[in-house]
């Protein structure tokens, strides 16, 4: 009786959900990422994605991409290029396809949903990528293809991938015998262990020091909004009714700059130049040390004398040589322009009745009061002229001229957040090129910056052609009730420069996935961004898109001279900085044995080497030297800044000759370095280019060291 009973209701339940079905049409949630697209130009149709798809849908992509690594070496046949190495490029679509929307709205739309999946996703991808690395059974099919590539005549580009794909299973150990594979990954560890104690230290300290100022009378000269900022400060720090100043860039920059007290300026400075290198639980020696003999330890096991050269091996530089002559062929200008900027601001100094030598603490002061007094430009009368949608429409008219591709707007098209635009791209005979987005406003839920990013790369896969879907996030200033969004000289320069590395996400044409768009060397990476800079004050551009946002006036020609003498203002002192520490991080790993340095020492003997005069300091002294010792990102990598822009420079000055909508120009620039991506050697493509090895005379120019 029960039982039929139970029958019965189960029987009932069933037919009114079906009828219930009928009835409302109530749509099953289908997780987005395990099904096709089918909006246009497979857009992710982010109103359809809920935050509960994407840890199955990783799952899922990790558990396919596993298969098809399987697949790959089970093989019975011979490994070639087609069967291994592409393969291996065009695995793991699903998990590429999620991870694409996840990477993208973590960091443009990170809400607190969004953070708790991070804190699921990352950990399994990372497991997941250690695992797909250190595979040996993929490894061994690799390196026969590698090993055997001369049987298989292949294409440049099919070579390229195939050296890159081998080139970093070497880099992971996979070569190494067991033991030492073990001790590599001991290494890891500790190297990561130091960096994140590094961090850690660098946190504390950068939250933990501060300026204290008692008396009223020392805050002369600092903006207002300073001022109250740092009684704010004092109060939650159970300082009421003082102020205190932190080493932040916004607080100490203003103390340093604006400060009429030399003793305030001075206690900054040197508050801003001990951090991590007090007699404290924060100093970062120990960690320094430690990084630095892990990494000679890595280099050397892994066949390379020293960490600099292992990283250098990898890209365009190539070798540690190479990139130390290019960075002092800079240096020495730079250094003599730095000295006549001091011997302007000793003069400044003088003809107001100081009686004082210029110190390290001085300087941003003093340069400020030389710059205005050369150029007396505000900001204030410049943004006017510079209205965020018509820069857009300068972004899109300069690569129109350039590469004869248009911009659509694609009202319809799904987007995660309203404020974000989409548009159609194509090529000069119609055809569709890419998909571009732009999200510019800060919001609380986005990260710091601005950068460019890709929703699909492109590439060829099974004959068809992919086409791109590339963005470009800002934190630009935001329109209001009053104003729209009237765009800083630095915020259009960023315009300018990720809307560059956004065309060469657009524009690539490289065959594979490894090699296309921005995937390449980086050291080359910031060629197409900081080249793209080069139109931002091009006068026939500016008649297009610098008007003003009231009365549609041209900016005037005489205020365009004047922002373009400002930007190289201070340029002597700013190289100097940039390029002391691009060659310090150098000097730290040129070392070729472990041993205990003293830090302090060790910068000291460098820019005594250098010539590095005393008013200057290193960008970053070692103790919270980030970019080299917070991570591997820019280790025995700084350089990189002063490397792409020799590159940009160089790139631009040929427009600079020929014209700057010369069109066989802007077709070889398209050809040999948009287009191209990774397919061949960057050097090789840069001189195809330029026609010769690149030269530091243009950077010398823009610099106005030259
Ligand atoms: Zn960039």
């Amino acid at each position: 009786m029960k039982k039929l009973l139970l029958t019965l209701t189960a029987l009932c339940l069933c037919s009114v959900l079906a009828m219930g079905a009928k009835k409302t049409k109530v749509k099953e949630h289908q997780n987005p990422f395990m099904t096709e697209y089918t909006t246009k130009y497979k857009i992710p149709p982010f109103q359809d994605i809920t935050y509960a798809d994407y840890v199955p849908a990783v799952k899922a992509g990790i558990e396919q991409h596993n298969q098809e690594i399987n697949a790959i070496i089970v093989r019975r046949d011979r490994p070639d290029f087609d069967n291994t190495i592409l393969a291996l490029d065009n695995s793991g679509q699903l998990l590429t396809k999620v991870c694409y929307v996840y990477y993208a709205l973590s960091e443009s739309d990170g809400t607190p949903e969004m953070e708790k999946i991070s804190a699921e996703i990352r950990p399994l991808i990372t497991a997941h990528s250690d695992e797909v690395s250190m595979n040996a059974e993929l490894f061994k099919k690799v390196k026969e293809v590698y090993d055997n590539q001369k049987l298989f005549n292949l294409t440049r580009p099919q070579q390229r991938l195939l050296e890159k794909t081998y080139k970093s299973f070497v880099r992971n150990g996979a070569l190494l015998n067991d033991a030492d594979k073990a001790t590599l990954k001991q290494i890891n560890q500790e190297i990561a262990a130091a960096q994140m104690q590094f961090n850690l230290n660098l946190l504390n300290e950068n939250n933990k020091t501060e300026v204290v100022v008692d008396n009223a009378a020392e805050l002369a000269g600092l903006p207002e909004s300073t001022v109250a900022e740092a009684a704010s400060q004092a109060e939650s720090r159970g300082k009421a009714g003082k102020w205190v100043f932190t080493v932040h860039a916004p607080s100490r920059l203003a103390v340093l700059t604006y400060a009429d007290s030399r003793s305030l300026r001075e206690r900054m400075y040197k508050a801003y130049m001990s951090i991590g290198s007090k007699d404290n639980e924060y100093n970062n020696s120990a960690n320094i040390n430690k990084i630095i003999n892990l990494r000679v330890r890595k280099a050397n096991l892994l066949g390379y004398d020293t960490y600099a050269d292992m990283m250098m091996d990898k890209v365009m530089s190539k070798t540690v040589e190479n990139a130390e002559n290019l960075l002092y062929q800079i240096w020495k200008p730079a250094v003599a322009k730095a000295k006549e900027e001091i011997a302007d601001m000793q003069a400044y100094i003088n003809r107001h009745g100081g009686d004082f030598k210029l110190a390290a603490w001085d300087y941003y002061y003093y340069a400020e009061k030389v710059k205005k007094e050369r150029f007396n430009i505000s900001e204030d009368e410049v943004r006017p002229y510079f209205q965020l949608d018509n820069v857009v429409k300068g972004l899109f008219a300069e690569a129109g001229k350039l590469y004869g591709i248009t911009f659509t707007p694609m009202p319809k098209a799904p987007k995660y957040n309203p404020e974000v635009n989409v548009y159609d791209v194509k090529d000069a005979a119609g055809k569709h090129v890419a998909v571009f987005m732009t999200d510019y406003f800060p919001r609380a839920t986005k990260r710091q910056g601005a950068w460019m990013s890709e929703m699909q790369s492109a590439y060829n896969y099974n004959g068809e052609d992919i086409r791109p879907i590339v963005f470009n996030v800002g934190n630009f200033t935001k329109p209001t009730k009053q104003l729209p969004s009237l765009l800083t000289i630095d915020e259009v320069e960023t315009a300018f420069h990720e809307f560059g590395h956004g065309l060469h996400g657009m524009l690539t044409r490289a065959q594979f996935r490894g090699i296309a768009g921005t995937n390449i060397d980086r050291d080359a990476v910031e060629l197409p961004s900081q080249f793209n800079e080069h139109w931002k004050f091009e006068p026939e551009l500016l008649k297009i898109y610098a008007r003003h946002y009231k009365t549609g006036e041209v900016i005037p020609d005489e205020m365009v001279k004047k922002l373009e003498a400002s930007s190289r203002f201070n340029m002597g002192f700013r190289t100097t900085e940039l390029c002391g520490a691009a060659l310090l991080d150098i000097e730290w790993h040129k070392m070729n044995f472990a041993k205990d340095i003293d830090v302090e020492k060790f910068e000291k003997s460098v820019a005594r080497r250098l010539g590095m005069p005393e008013e200057i300091q290193f960008r970053y002294r070692s103790p919270y030297f980030k970019h080299i010792f917070g991570s591997d990102e820019y280790a025995a990598g700084y350089y990189t800044y002063l490397w792409a822009e020799v590159l940009s420079a160089d790139a631009a000055s040929l427009f600079e000759e020929k014209g700057m909508y010369d069109q066989e120009s802007a077709q070889s620039f398209l050809h040999n370095i948009l287009e191209a991506g990774d397919s061949e050697d960057a050097m090789t493509l840069f001189k195809q280019f330029r026609g010769r090895e690149p030269q530091v005379d243009a950077l010398l120019r823009d610099r106005g060291l030259k």
